[in-house]
């Protein structure tokens, strides 16, 4: 059998970041240490840095002191700002791109436009960029839906796919006299979802690894789904051998927060199999 792992499979360069910050933060900082929700959306590597003293909270009642700090999917400016007034010390491990998609967000609505904001109004990072006045819409179906505005600005979550955003984006066309496109879609999601498009029209079979609350994860399974058998997988237990039965070619890909080691991992079960 023949295992071949897509290409860019594993951290992307924001998760490698966020993780290079917070180690420093542990070794260097005093604690206690707070993030709100994970620091990325993988459970085996989670679980390493609350080891390592990182406490996940829910919200920031009660947390009087410490390190507080911002995950990769950035958090709304009021958050920060509450953080601030507690007089924790703050440090930011946004990824870069997603402070991108922000800052677009914010300015399009200081221009004035009525902000549109393609992606999962329950993922953090769209919950970073949204106000109380931004529509959110996940699918171009639901464009018929919203009114019509003279001045339209519409941004993406980083992880959405070009296909789905393009189709968002023209039918907003005829909702607006002006609408203004800010394709804030992350090159290296992008490119994953290429090379795991490739590897699905190619495989018997596809192992998509990676948290089950990782958005871009679960893309990665929707693309390779709409060509070959495809499994979304956390850990390794989870592989089911009957899925490998006169398979000739497996293919393995992985989301952003997933770990290079968990890759081989899953390759070498795959083969011994
Ligand atoms: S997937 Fe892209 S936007 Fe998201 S953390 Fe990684 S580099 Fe940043």
């Amino acid at each position: 059998m023949k295992v071949i792992v897509a290409r860019g499979s594993g951290f992307c360069f924001g998760v490698k970041r966020a993780l290079e910050i917070v180690e420093k933060a542990l070794r260097e900082e005093r604690g206690p240490f707070y993030t709100l929700g994970p620091l990325i959306h993988n459970p085996q590597v989670v679980e390493k840095l609350s080891q390592k003293g990182l406490k996940i909270i829910d919200n920031l009642k009660g947390i009087k002191e410490g390190t507080f700090i911002i995950r990769s999917h950035g958090l709304p400016r009021a958050t920060i700002e509450l953080a601030r007034k507690k007089g924790l010390r703050i440090i930011d491990a946004t990824c870069p791109y997603v402070k991108r998609a922000q800052e677009r967000a914010r300015e399009l609505e200081a221009g004035g436009y009525q902000l549109v904001i393609v992606g999962d109004r329950d993922h953090p990072e769209v919950k970073s960029m949204a106000s109380e006045k931004s529509i959110i819409l996940q699918r171009p179906s639901q464009v018929e839906k919203i009114e019509s505005y003279p001045r339209m600005g519409v941004v993406a979550q980083t992880t959405q796919s070009l296909e789905n955003f393009k189709g968002v984006v023209k039918r907003l066309g005829k909702k607006a006299e002006e609408l203004k496109v800010c394709a804030t879609i992350c090159s290296a999601v992008s490119r994953q979802q290429r090379s795991t498009r490739k590897l699905a029209k190619q495989a018997d079979l596809v192992l998509i690894i990676g948290g089950r609350n990782s958005a871009n994860t679960k893309r990665l399974f929707q693309i390779s789904k709409g060509f070959t058998e495809t499994h979304h997988i956390e850990r390794l237990s989870e592989i089911d051998p009957s899925w490998l039965k006169n398979k000739k070619m497996v293919g393995i890909s992985a989301g952003a927060s997933t770990p290079k080691w968990l890759i081989n991992e899953v390759a070498r079960e795959v083969k011994g199999l």
